[in-house]
């Protein structure tokens, strides 16, 4: 039997619709920002700046990037600039 329709994702949509999502971390952007995925659906949301889920759009994702790139240098310049100035 070929798998043609992606028969499973409505039916775990059902189920998410009913029981709703289960979500994991599937990236952790910076300390309080951490992207999402449901283990049912595929759904993917992140956390806003006001720390509710929304869901995870390319524009998001870009925003998400972006801070944790910033978060990554200002995480490494704070660990070495002890060192410089003293
Ligand atoms: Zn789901």
């Amino acid at each position: 039997m070929k798998k043609t329709t992606p028969e499973g994702n409505k039916l775990t949509g059902i189920f998410c619709h009913i029981f709703g999502h289960h979500y994991t971390v599937s990236k952790r952007v910076t300390e309080h920002i951490k992207e999402y995925k449901c283990l049912h659906c595929q759904k993917q949301v992140t956390t806003d700046e006001r720390g509710k889920l929304s869901a995870l759009t390319p524009v998001m994702q870009e925003i998400n990037k972006t801070l944790e790139e910033m978060y990554q240098k200002r995480n490494r310049r704070t660990s070495t600039v002890r060192r410089q100035v003293a």
